[in-house]
């Protein structure tokens, strides 16, 4: 693939454009159907309160099983969902049928379970965000502190005014805010104490690189922690994979935690199985 072959830069760059659209244009008008097709699924990771090693929610996983390409990775399908918009339909249907599926639960006895949900900023986008939410809410008859919205600082400054505004109102309602990703966004900590939210999510890559033998990633986690709890937030572990990973955050103080080491995301039946009754 060079220059040369193909004749002049021009030439070789819009075929590659062509190949690239080509494939995103047939994942495009796939997903388009998805939703109507049943293709979409929610799967629900555990939160665990490791002092005592129980669940305290869930995080709603979006997946697209595919009809013929099998399962397809949020990674690869979000980011075609937000350039079309159609994130806005699909995350209300996420929004609605994880609140339902948190009712169900809250009705066999798991009384004290959350379930978070990520928000895309094109959702904020909508001017009726606000109302959805509530809407939600009240036809599943869901108190709204049950549900957490996740969100990343790179979703929040893309329109900062509008969406911290909308954050507010949601706070409003009721319902809690997190920053999802934590620490690898272009926020500046200025802005935090400003973010109305109620709780930090480390992000997997720091929690990955706990070892023994490395003191910076090390550092970076503590100091997450440390900033949470000034800023009097609850913060949360996400990608445990290992027992090491663990008892360092549990020696700062840092007990909520979401990762392998507990489970992978599951289908709702699965996760009924295992850790509710
Ligand atoms: P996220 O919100 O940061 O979710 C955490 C991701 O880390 C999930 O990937 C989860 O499966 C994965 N994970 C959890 N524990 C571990 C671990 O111990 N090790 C490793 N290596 N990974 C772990 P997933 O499900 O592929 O989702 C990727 C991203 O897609 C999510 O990142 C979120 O940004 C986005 N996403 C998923 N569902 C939705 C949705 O309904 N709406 C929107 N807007 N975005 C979504
Ligand atoms: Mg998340
Ligand atoms: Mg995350
Ligand atoms: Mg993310």
């Amino acid at each position: 693939k060079s220059k040369e072959k193909s004749g002049t830069g021009y030439h070789f760059f819009e075929s590659e454009m062509n190949n690239r659209s080509l494939e995103s244009i047939k994942l495009e008008n796939a997903l388009y159907k998805a939703l109507d097709r049943n293709e979409l699924d929610i799967y629900y990771q555990p939160q665990i309160d490791s002092r005592t090693n129980s669940i305290i929610g869930v995080e709603a996983l979006l997946r697209w099983i595919h009809p013929t390409e099998g399962m397809i990775s949020p990674a690869d399908f979000i980011p075609i969902a937000e350039d079309t918009g159609l994130i806005v339909p699909i995350g209300e249907w996420v929004l609605e049928n994880a609140c339902k599926q948190l009712k169900k639960w809250h009705e066999e006895g798991n009384h004290a379970l959350s379930v978070s949900v990520n928000l895309s900023s094109r959702q904020f986008e909508e001017n009726d965000l606000v109302e959805v939410v509530q809407r939600i809410l009240i036809d599943v008859n869901l108190a709204p502190e049950f549900l957490h919205l996740e969100l990343t600082e790179n979703q929040i400054i893309k329109n900062k005014d509008l969406t911290v505004e909308m954050m507010e109102q949601l706070k409003e309602i009721g319902v809690k805010i997190a920053i999802d990703d934590f620490g690898t966004g272009y926020s500046s900590l200025g802005y935090l104490k400003n973010f109305p939210i109620d709780a930090l999510k480390i992000d997997k890559s720091f929690i990955q690189d706990i070892r023994e033998d490395d003191d910076s990633n090390s550092a970076i986690t503590n100091t997450i922690i440390t900033l949470a709890q000034n800023l009097k937030l609850n913060v949360i572990a996400e990608g445990v994979e290992t027992k090491e990973q663990l008892d360092f955050l549990l020696s700062k103080d840092c007990y909520l935690m979401q990762g392998y080491y507990f489970s992978v995301p599951l289908k709702a039946e699965a996760l009924k199985e295992k850790y509710l009754i």
